[in-house]
């Protein structure tokens, strides 16, 4: 060989040398990386760790704070709101009733016909349509125009022109499912808006009167002679369909429960309360909070950017407006240590662009290869390629998220049962609550609605799951989960009904 081969040798083995370990320095870059994100989750799941202790600290908490939140005004996180709903239907309502749910995504209107029978909903109409995005920051006269517009189209292709009586008024029930004071059965104050709502004008205002002058406008013969929230529709199907119904919690956009309680334990209102028996109050749970709560440095920053940072601390931990968005911020961490997430996806720092129904179908993605989840992350935060081990790792990122959720929304259930006795523990000490030994446990049935429970089958499990384990295995089958679906809707007009005939006492709350 000669002085030249020599040299050509020696430089190609110089530049192998020199590629051979560039390659193992990106290696072991990416392996470092690679455990650095693995390190992301391993934090996410100690943070979001609920054992069945935890999820029993959070019963008791819960069950603790609704005390609390009856006994004086102001005196817990969860403001226990008075409905003045004394007689959930009874099954005898007759006659068609018109009801309208403005949720926190949707929007329904509803045409019920009831058959005096209980469980005879003979006929019922629905119409279903997202909330236009401007309207939820607009003003209130938008919204209630927009509102009464869609109903008056309804009416008039529903109605059967022929079949109405002129001089009967139409009947309707208004779900409003916002924080509101009510003042009747038939009216009430907003106190704050949620859920992304932000119209300034409304709080404080009567929200009956809004609708009810919004639909007079628009020259449509109809009279509000209910609102409500989903809650409390939910429970009036609920007790409708079966009279063991002695709760209803909403896992939807958001989230909350209302339940019956003895009218002699709602302590902060008893001047007003006239009548004996039971009143459904409406808990207001989305703002529940309690230092066993596992959170995070992700729900630290999501409730910092969102529009009421410390409020609803609960509902920002599981309902369906925010799981979405949980999980992006933890995809956005782990980017931040391994480029194949994110350099390419600006996509990613987008707020709420995750949405939970997406999450959802990656976390239920069962193809072998998580085709869905590597289409979702493309289609929605324009990823490039997405490797297996990362597509596997976005799945566990959405499992530690809804797991954490369904479990916490089953231990704030449990602390309902036990506030009124229905856990099999005996409840809390509050004045004359009866002790139900384990033995003499009463069936007991939660009613159940919202998108986020109805069509995420995981989160159904995990929530089915850990009310269980919280419960025990002798206990548990006494309570039972039942789906009321487009309870809260139906529920206002049963209520509409069964307030139709029935004087309604204005009562002025302090
Ligand atoms: P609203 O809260 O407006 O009354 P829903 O009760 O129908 O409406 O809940 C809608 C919410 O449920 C959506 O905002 C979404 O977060 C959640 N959701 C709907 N479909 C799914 C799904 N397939 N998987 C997970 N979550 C879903
Ligand atoms: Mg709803």
């Amino acid at each position: 060989m000669g002085k030249v081969g020599v040299k050509l040798a020696v430089g190609c083995a110089v530049a192998a040398c020199v590629v051979a370990s560039v390659m193992v320095g990106r290696r072991v870059r990416r392996k470092r990386a690679w455990r650095r994100v693995v390190r992301v989750l391993e934090e996410l799941e100690e943070g979001c760790a609920t054992p069945v202790g935890r999820l029993r600290q959070v019963v008791d908490a819960m069950a603790v704070e609704m005390h609390a939140g009856l006994v004086s005004e102001g005196g817990s996180k969860l403001k226990m709101l008075l409905t003045f709903v004394h007689n959930l239907p009874s099954g005898s309502e007759k006659g068609t009733y018109y009801a309208l749910d403005l949720g926190g995504t949707y929007f329904r209107i509803l045409r019920v016909q009831l058959g005096g029978q209980r469980s005879a909903v003979i006929g019922q109409d629905v119409d279903r349509r997202p909330i236009p995005q401007h309207l939820l920051t607009g003003t209130s006269e938008e919204l209630f125009d927009f509102i009464a517009s869609s109903l008056k189209d309804f009416v008039e292709r529903e109605e059967n022109v022929s079949e109405r009586i002129p001089s009967e008024r139409r009947e309707l029930g208004f779900t409003f499912s916002f924080p509101v004071k009510q003042t009747s059965s038939s009216s009430g104050i907003l106190i704050k808006w949620t859920k992304g709502f932000v119209i300034e004008d409304m709080v404080g205002r009567d929200v009956s009167e809004c609708l009810q002058q919004a639909i007079s406008k628009k020259g449509l013969d109809m009279r509000v002679n209910v609102l409500i929230n989903d809650t409390v529709g939910t429970l009036a199907v609920g007790h409708y369909h079966d009279e063991d119904t002695v709760a209803a919690v909403i896992i939807g956009t958001g989230t909350n429960a209302c339940y019956l309680e003895r009218a002699d334990a709602i302590i902060k209102c008893q001047r007003l309360l006239t009548m004996p028996g039971d009143l459904v109050v409406n808990m207001e749970w989305g703002n529940f909070w309690s230092s066993h709560l596992p959170r995070t440095s992700y729900d630290n920053d999501l409730d910092a950017d969102s529009p009421n940072p410390y409020d609803q601390g609960f509902e920002k931990m599981i309902s369906g407006m925010y799981l979405g968005d949980i999980v992006r911020r933890v995809i956005l961490r782990m980017s931040e240590e391994l480029d194949v997430f994110g350099l390419v996806s600006s996509k990613l720092h987008v707020p709420f662009i995750l949405r939970t129904p997406l999450m959802a179908a990656m976390h239920e993605d069962d193809t072998p290869d998580f085709r869905e989840v590597a289409k979702i992350l493309r289609d929605t935060l324009e990823f490039s390629e997405i490797p297996l081990n990362v597509r596997k790792l976005v799945v566990r990122v959405c499992d530690v998220v809804t797991c954490r959720a369904a479990r916490l929304a089953a231990a704030g259930i449990v602390g309902i049962l036990k506030k009124i006795g229905r856990d099999g523990s005996g409840g809390i000490a509050s004045g004359k609550n009866e002790c139900a030994s384990r033995s003499e446990m009463r069936r007991t049935v939660v009613a159940v609605e919202g998108g986020l429970y109805t069509n995420y089958t995981l989160f159904r499990e995990y929530l089915n799951e850990a009310m269980t384990q919280i419960l025990g295995e002798e206990i548990a089958p006494n309570v039972i989960i039942k789906v009321m679906e487009d309870g809260s809707g139906i529920g206002a007009a049963l209520l509409a009904a069964s307030h139709s005939t029935s004087s309604v006492d204005t009562v002025q709350i302090p």
